[in-house]
């Protein structure tokens, strides 16, 4: 592996030459601020809020996709590169609800930490709200279009595991773009399994997990990570809790692979939470209230287990 040194807001860093601009800067603790780059996702540079200026460009460049080489010399934050990012920052404000007091992503939701960052406030210019659509259809994911920004991350992630999921994508063009279901169905009907990866990746309160949601805000909650214990992959989840005692489970970026599935999300709800909220299965195109057993997949073994005991 070759390794280049190159100079990012005065600090010299030295790291692989397959390293992009953003890579480098986080090894020197700088947060470039992006809101559709993920380092285990393709890279777009949709959002273009990673710019940076490099000396010798004229143009500002994303820092996601552009590559480190050797004696390159990198500002972050320039006047230039802070203004273009207040300017995407309230075009995105300016058709964003101002729902963040109620919003389950606050606290959490990278729109608001950069708009504060920044100092960029909702609806400065009076622009088009983007369309309350709201799938309610799911006992799993609650989707609201009208906060998503189109960073495209769901799509890349629920793409990742090829054949069997692709169910979401973009549709529609221009100021009516949105993320659909399998041409437009809701959660229920689509083919989405309730694995939770794409609410995972979500930066904004688009997509959030509603067995979550209105039972605490992330600030009030005490977060342990735990890892799922029915398969191999031990994929890991957050157990939130309040007041010492396990409310809410939620999944953790599924990173390094790891495929992340309702069996194990439900599997741990059942084995850390004090009062779980009733299992959902998918029976045909409808989510029906189940018994763990059955959710879990675990009649055929109690069965058994019965048979043996009755002997
Ligand atoms: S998605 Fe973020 S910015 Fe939008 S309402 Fe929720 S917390 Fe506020
Ligand atoms: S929950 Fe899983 S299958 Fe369903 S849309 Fe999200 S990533 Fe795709
Ligand atoms: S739903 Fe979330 S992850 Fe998907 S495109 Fe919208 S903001 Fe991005």
């Amino acid at each position: 592996m070759k390794y280049v040194t190159l100079t990012i807001d005065g600090q010299k860093i030295t790291v692989p030459e397959d390293y992009s601009i953003i890579q480098a800067a986080k090894e020197l603790n700088i947060e470039i601020p992006a809101l559709c780059y993920d380092p285990n996702l393709e890279v777009v540079s949709a959002c273009r809020l990673c710019i940076v200026e490099i000396e010798g460009s004229k143009k500002l460049e994303t820092s996601c996709s552009v590559k480190v080489r050797e004696g390159m010399v990198v500002n972050t934050e320039t006047e230039r590169v802070v203004n273009a990012r207040k300017d995407i920052l309230q075009l995105l404000l300016d058709s964003h609800p101002n729902d963040c007091l109620t919003c389950q992503k606050a606290g959490e939701c990278l729109l608001q930490k950069y708009s504060y960052r920044y100092n960029v406030r909702f609806r400065e210019h009076d622009g088009a709200m983007r369309p309350k659509l709201i799938d309610t259809s799911s006992p799993y994911i609650l989707k609201d279009n009208s906060k998503c920004i189109l960073c495209g991350k769901c799509v890349r992630t629920c793409s990742q595991i090829k054949g069997e999921r692709e169910v979401l994508a973009f549709a529609k063009r221009g100021y009516n773009t949105q993320i659909v279901l399998d041409d437009d169905q809701s959660f229920e009907t689509s083919k989405c399994v309730s694995c939770n990866r794409c609410v995972t990746v979500c930066p904004v309160g688009a997509l959030v997990d509603k067995r979550v949601l209105g039972k605490t805000r992330v600030w009030e909650a005490e977060v342990k990570t735990v890892s799922c214990k029915v398969c191999a992959y031990g994929c890991e989840f957050e157990v939130l809790s309040k007041k010492n005692k396990n409310i809410a489970v939620r999944a953790k970026s599924p990173s390094n692979g790891r495929p992340l599935c309702l069996k194990g999300r439900l599997t741990t709800e059942l084995m850390y939470l004090h009062n779980p909220d009733k299992p959902y299965r998918k029976i045909g195109k409808k989510f029906v209230e189940s018994s763990w057993t059955k959710t879990l997949g675990l009649s055929d073994i109690i069965e058994k287990i019965d048979k043996i005991e009755e002997k």
